[in-house]
């Protein structure tokens, strides 16, 4: 496993981050202590880096895995606008991941200017706290790129956390060229860059190989977060990022294991999930009710969380 520094901060984190929205209730919704012992077995071969959010409620999971490395690197982000919803959503994250301090903490989605303008009082609050210690790091994630190409441009931003993937899969407003210029633009400002969705939330899985080799050699990213939810997942990718290699047994178990969105019959129709969705993979059908467009649909599971009916299900 290699590691290396994340930008201009002090941070140092494995080249594999453990990316755990797929082990909360968005998405397996495993019991805590099987989520936990798939953190600590990546723990155990080299991962020294996870990533959360607010909306994943995945703190319980790295709360255990944190007993077992203090000194996990964690990264959450929120959806906060303002000081109120700023301090609510550090305040939980410290709370229940049951540290003083967490190293990253980003603006959850931006868009462009625009979001970062509307979301600057809780950008001022979490710089705030960085002052104080208690952030290490501020910074974005995003699908965007005018939202990179604003960030790299912020001296207060420390990390961003953009989509790329070889297809270009869900980056919103260009192409994959484009977001790998403003990712290298940014690289270049000193930004820490860790990378989401290489595996295009599990399209590119029949092509893993060459999904990864591409964000491999992608010289401007000093980590990728990759989702995981079973051992065979961990041993997979540290197989990978270790040597490059891909054992034939881990290859097979990795393409048997196909993940899809589901909704349930009882959906009402109420269009909050076609709403949340920023890929457009949501329309709401004749017989009233909510289907997915498999093709558009990246499996980040952020449409079951505005389901009241619970009736969207990524498995
Ligand atoms: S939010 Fe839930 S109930 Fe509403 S349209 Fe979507 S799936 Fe159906
Ligand atoms: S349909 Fe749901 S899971 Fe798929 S990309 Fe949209 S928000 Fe994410």
């Amino acid at each position: 496993m290699q590691y290396g520094k994340l930008g201009n901060t002090d941070i140092l984190v494995s080249k594999l981050c453990f990316g755990s929205l797929t082990l909360g209730p968005l998405q397996k919704n495993l019991p805590l202590n099987d989520g936990a012992a798939i953190i600590k077995k990546a723990i155990d071969l080299g991962v020294n880096f996870i990533d959360t959010a607010d909306l994943y409620d995945t703190y319980p999971y790295i709360r255990e895995a944190i007993k077992y490395k203090r000194d996990l690197v964690v990264a959450s982000k929120s959806y906060a606008y303002d000081i109120e919803t700023a301090s609510q959503t550090l305040e939980r994250a410290l709370r229940e991941i049951g540290r003083e301090y967490i190293d990253i903490f980003l603006l959850h989605e931006q868009e462009g200017p625009l979001t970062l303008k509307g979301h600057r009082e809780a950008l001022e609050y979490f710089i705030a706290k960085k002052q104080e210690g208690i952030v290490h790091a501020v910074g974005i994630s995003t699908h965007h790129v005018a939202a990179v190409k604003a960030a790299a441009l912020m001296s207060e931003i420390d990390v961003i956390h953009p989509i790329l993937n070889y297809r270009g899969l869900g980056i919103v407003d260009g192409s994959r060229t484009e977001m790998e210029q403003a990712i290298k633009t940014a690289y270049e400002y000193g930004k820490g860059i860790y990378i989401m969705k290489a595996l295009g939330g599990g399209h590119l899985i029949a092509d893993v190989k060459r999904a990864f080799d591409y964000i491999m050699d992608f010289p401007y990213a000093h980590s990728i977060a990759v989702g995981m939810q079973r051992m065979e997942e961990v041993y997979f990718n540290i197989s990978y990022f270790g040597s490059r290699t891909i054992p034939n047994n881990l290859q097979a178990a990795l393409e048997s294991y196909e993940r899809k969105l589901f909704i349930q019959d009882w959906c009402i129709g109420c269009g909050r999930c076609v709403e949340r969705c920023s890929q457009g993979a949501l329309r709401i059908g004749p017989d009233g009710k909510a289907f997915v467009l498999h093709e558009k649909c990246l499996l980040c599971g952020y449409c079951g969380s505005v389901c009241d009916q619970l009736a969207i299900k990524v498995i």
